[in-house]
Parts: C-alpha cells; sequence; structure tokens
C-alpha cells in the first residue's frame, strides 16, 4: 500500500495556494445572529440555525460558501477548510490526508517563526499539519515562513478550544479581534463565532531539516 497522501497542489499565477486559503468568491456573507437558549443555558445562535452544519465542537460556526472562484487571498483562511483539515489530520497545503504518511504515525506541524522560535510541546496552533513535501514547498514560496519557521513531529493532537469573534451577551455586539476560547470554558464557548479550530501540540520533536525529512517520507514510500 502506497503511504502517500499527497495530492495535486493548486497554482495561481505561478504560485501554490494553500487548501486552507480563502479564495474571493468565498466571502464571509452577514451572519443572521441571535440570541437563543440552548441545552447548556443562553448563547448565540443563528435565527435559521441547523444544529449538525452550524455546530461543531461545541460552538457556533461562521457561514461562508466553500467554492474556491474568484482569487486566492493567501493572508486569509477558509474557516471550515481550516476546521476540516485540523479535525482529519489532512494537509494544509494539499488538502490530502497526512495520517499514515509516516510508519510512526507522527504528524509535521509547520509555523511562521520570524525569531527562530521553536515549537514547544504543549502549545495550541490553528495550523494544520502538512506533508514534508508540502512543508517545503511551502517553506519556497510563503513569504512569511521566508522570514523564519519552526516544525516539529508531533504524536498527538487532542482539540484545545476554537478560535472567533466573541459577541456580548447583552447587546450581541462583536469585541474586537479575535478570542481562543477552551472547551472548558463554557461560559464564552456559548458568545464565540468560531472560525478556527485549536489542536494541542503534545510529544513534540523539533524538526530543523525538511530536505532530510522529505527524503525519509519518499524512502518511505518506496519501500511500503
Ligand atoms: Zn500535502
Amino acid at each position: 500500500m502506497s503511504s502517500s497522501g499527497v495530492r495535486p497542489v493548486t497554482y495561481w499565477d505561478g504560485n501554490p495556494v494553500p487548501f486552507i486559503t480563502a479564495w474571493s468568491g468565498e466571502r464571509v456573507p452577514s451572519q443572521p445572529l441571535a440570541e437563543i437558549a440552548g441545552r447548556g443555558g443562553t448563547g448565540l445562535g443563528f435565527v435559521d440555525e441547523q444544529p449538525l452544519v452550524d455546530r461543531q465542537y461545541y460552538a457556533l460556526w461562521v457561514r461562508m460558501p466553500a467554492v474556491r472562484t474568484g482569487r486566492p487571498d493567501l493572508k486569509a483562511v477558509h474557516a471550515l477548510r481550516q476546521r476540516q483539515a485540523m479535525s482529519r489530520l489532512l494537509c494544509q497545503m494539499c488538502g490530502g490526508p497526512t495520517l499514515g504518511e509516516r510508519p510512526d504515525e507522527r504528524t509535521l506541524f509547520l509555523v511562521g517563526a520570524a525569531g527562530g522560535r521553536p515549537i514547544s510541546e504543549g502549545e495550541q496552533t490553528s495550523s494544520p499539519p502538512l506533508h514534508a513535501v508540502c512543508a517545503r514547498l511551502a517553506v519556497e514560496h510563503c513569504p512569511r515562513l521566508r522570514r523564519g519557521w519552526a516544525a516539529a513531529l508531533v504524536e498527538y493532537t487532542p482539540a484545545w478550544g476554537v478560535e472567533g469573534i466573541l459577541y456580548r451577551p447583552d447587546t450581541l455586539e462583536p469585541e474586537e479581534g479575535l478570542h481562543s476560547v477552551s472547551f472548558l470554558d463554557t461560559a464564552r464557548l456559548h458568545w464565540i463565532l468560531a472560525s478556527r479550530l485549536l489542536v494541542t501540540l503534545e510529544g513534540v520533536t523539533p524538526v530543523d531539516d525538511l530536505d532530510a525529512l522529505c527524503e525519509d517520507s519518499e524512502f518511505a514510500q518506496i519501500t511500503s
């Protein structure tokens, strides 16, 4: 059985476009927010809420189209593809599965780190995993990563919480900026419109040499 889950990467203007990047045809429409009474008490909801679609990981999720049309906005992350990639450990670059890529079942994570700070044990991230070859492609093309990056092989990635916009219970006005809320913080979880799934990185081994890792995984593909 082949161990490679690498899929063809989408290109735009000669540059690779990550799977989780949002496109101009995917602008976030205005959200039909309302205060609703749910099982856990009063909280944020949609006027026409469909709980099986709109609620994931204990939170209300932003509604947005998922069509990948128009132009990619390389600074914008698509909330639902990010959640899909993080929850199923799909590669953020090509969208293919990363599980089974390595015989030890560890997963590669890569973050921008201008100061060269390594990924530390137990830190939270909203950046989904990558294949080794996709990580090398990202480092070659992404301006932010070219200023510095840190990579690590990770054993476990338990879901930690969500990131999104918090709304004030009394006025339903949004608070400034994005907030990270743990699944243990149910009071704030009731009032967030989620746009990212965050996981904890456990069993972290830093990786300095992506080229060597690519050769490792190519070797694994040939011999498996
Ligand atoms: Zn990939």
